[in-house]
């Protein structure tokens, strides 16, 4: 009984998610749709449709992107991860990006006798990483700061990504996680979905703590590694 009702539990996410994702990609299909008809009867070329079904077709590519780890299956890709090296591994995907903005990202983990490891799934725990380094990034202005911090206590692994950034209005915390909530432009609103959604595959969990116009700092404790997990 309990393993139908964790997949009935799974059946249900990922129906209301394809309703919201069905959505989202018709929207962009339906003005790509419209400005290529508009080209069609005017047969020429417009540089500005172009423009925006480019645009359009970017957006759709995002949201493809992000829900790509929906389709892979996992815990049985569990091993010991050092946290520590996913890290660093992600903040050097972002070296181009803060370099350009003069944006200072430091990294720094207190000295673990193993590291910083838990046992989990390196592909989506690397997606953690990039997702709030991401928001982080896309919050803060040029010359901002982004902290990252690797601690253990006794039973957990702590993770503390730290931005200067605009910070999220108060009534505005809640809806962090839920699918398609974005205040961005061309958001997906997914990120954080998808980043909670891994959180809780790995008995970890999420706080948030911001300010507007000072920054935000996510707060993720997961458990520690131990012997027997593998
Ligand atoms: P997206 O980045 O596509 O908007 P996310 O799920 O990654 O979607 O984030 C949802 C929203 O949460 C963002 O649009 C933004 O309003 C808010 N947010 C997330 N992280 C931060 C942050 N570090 N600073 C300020 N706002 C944030
Ligand atoms: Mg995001």
């Amino acid at each position: 009984a309990e393993e139908s009702m964790i997949q009935s539990e799974k059946l249900s996410v990922i129906g209301e998610l394809s309703a919201g994702i069905i959505h989202e990609i018709r929207n962009p299909l339906t003005s790509i749709k419209g400005f290529l008809q508009l080209m069609q009867t005017s047969e020429k070329l417009n540089k500005d449709y172009l423009e925006i079904i480019m645009r359009e077709i970017e957006q759709i590519e995002k949201i493809t992107t992000e829900l790509l780890y929906f389709t892979k299956p996992k815990s049985d890709r569990f091993t010991k991860i050092n946290l520590t090296t996913i890290a660093q591994e992600s903040v050097r995907l972002f070296e181009t990006q803060t370099l350009k903005r003069n944006i200072k990202m430091c990294l720094e983990a207190d000295n673990a006798d193993d590291g910083h490891c838990l046992y989990g799934d390196k592909t989506q725990l690397k997606q953690v990483f990039v997702n709030l380094i991401k928001n982080a990034l896309e919050a803060t202005p040029k010359g901002g700061t982004i902290s990252i911090l690797l601690s253990s206590t006794a039973n957990t692994e702590e993770i503390s990504i730290q931005d200067t950034g605009s910070g999220i209005p108060e009534p505005l915390i809640h809806n962090l996680g839920r699918s398609f909530f974005t205040t961005k432009a061309t958001g997906t609103g997914l990120g954080l979905m998808v980043t909670y959604t891994i959180v809780k595959n790995h008995n970890g969990s999420v706080h948030v703590q911001s300010e507007e116009n000072k920054g935000t700092t996510f707060q993720l404790s997961f458990p520690k590694w131990k012997q027997q997990d593998d």
